[in-house]
């Protein structure tokens, strides 16, 4: 594996990768969720470049850009046996002063994690359509953990473009569900035991659903209801939403989303199950 660092080595280093390319986007801080894209791109494609950039773009001004956690090292350590090339960009390099050119995907940015992060996906959008620009890759994957992020991405390479295919991978969990995520560190032993409420919520309402309940507003309930059993949870959104365009449904005819974001004191959680 070679790991690089500017613009101009990324390139000179992808000039011999004649066959498939993987590009595997990543914030750093890397755990089995991660591993999980890396392996598949191993599978697929005859070259993974994996990226390391904690983006400042995605991040909001009270968010937690500054804390959040990096170990460059460790995650060297674990991609190595699957990666050909490492790019962990300089955020000075990505956005050099006076930058001034923004991607922005509309309205499906506009709801659930778009409508509680303004600015967070054209945060998004733009680092990941420069890193398709940098690496051109044949296929790029993401995670269903990010449910939203991935349509989208979708969305995005569909409207400009882009000539790749986007993979989306299963979310990996811990053996009690919690879904696996960079933040998870930042939980106390208390919050840590609290946040299996997610999983425990949304198999609620997906059990409800494989039983026969189509009324969106009833499989939000049951979703709140649980999460309300815990007093460590504080929700921000319970959502129940078309699987394409995320519009908020009444009754589920479709391939819909079940999804929610809930503090644990500082630290925001996002998970999400699939009704198909
Ligand atoms: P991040 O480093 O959080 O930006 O995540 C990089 C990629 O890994 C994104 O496409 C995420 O959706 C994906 N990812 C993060 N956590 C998980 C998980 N638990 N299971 C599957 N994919 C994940």
């Amino acid at each position: 594996m070679r790991t690089v660092v500017s613009l101009s080595d990324l390139r000179s280093s992808r000039i011999p990768f004649i066959g498939t390319v993987g590009l595997i986007p990543t914030m750093g801080y890397l755990h089995e969720g991660h591993l999980s894209l890396i392996r598949r791109a191993r599978e697929e494609c005859e070259y993974v470049v994996v990226s390391v950039f904690v983006n400042p773009a995605q991040f909001g001004p009270q968010e937690d850009l500054a804390k959040y956690p990096r170990n460059l090292e460790r995650d060297s350590r674990l991609v190595e046996p699957y990666t050909d090339l490492l790019w962990t960009p300089t955020a000075e390099s990505i956005y050099p002063p006076g930058y001034q050119t923004w991607v922005e995907v509309e309205s499906i940015t506009h709801r659930l994690e778009g409508a509680m992060r303004p600015g967070h996906f054209r945060g998004v959008t733009t680092v990941v359509a420069k890193l398709f620009n940098a690496v051109q890759p044949d296929k790029a994957y993401f995670g269903q953990k990010d449910a939203q992020q991935a349509a989208v991405i979708r969305q995005m390479v569909r409207d400009l473009n882009f000539p790749l295919e986007i993979v989306v991978c299963s979310i990996v969990r811990e053996p009690d569900g919690l879904a696996m995520s960079s933040r998870n560190v930042y939980l106390d032993a208390g919050q840590r035991q609290a946040a299996t409420v997610l999983y425990r919520s949304l198999g609620a309402a997906k059990e409800a659903f494989e039983n026969g309940e189509r009324d969106a507003d009833q499989l939000r309930q049951i979703m709140k209801d649980v999460l309300a059993s815990e007093p460590l949870a504080q929700v921000q959104y319970v959502s129940c939403a078309d699987y394409d365009t995320l519009e908020e449904l009444d009754i589920v005819k479709a391939k819909a989303l079940l999804s929610m974001a809930v503090y644990f004191g500082k630290t925001r959680l996002i998970d999400n199950f699939v009704l198909d």
